[in-house]
């Protein structure tokens, strides 16, 4: 079990993303898309809100430190 540092998730976004099992958490995280480098990336010092009903990731890409972002559609 790994234990995530979450320290910029509102306590709904919190509940949203730790109902998602780790190795799906996982794959969201690494497969980002950044538009700077125009490829699949990992993001990294991301925060969670819940915006439209879905779980919004916000985060800086893991090679180039530009803004990426990830929707997780709500079920
Ligand atoms: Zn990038």
């Amino acid at each position: 079990m790994v234990v995530e540092s979450l320290p910029h998730f509102t306590p709904p976004a919190r509940k949203r993303w730790e109902s998602i099992s780790a190795h799906v958490r996982h794959r969201l995280l690494t497969n980002v898309w950044c538009t700077h480098c125009r490829c699949e990336t990992t993001i990294v010092n991301f925060s969670g809100a819940i915006k439209g009903g879905n779980l919004l990731l916000m985060g800086e890409c893991v090679e180039c430190h530009g803004d990426v972002a990830r929707v997780i559609e709500g079920k």
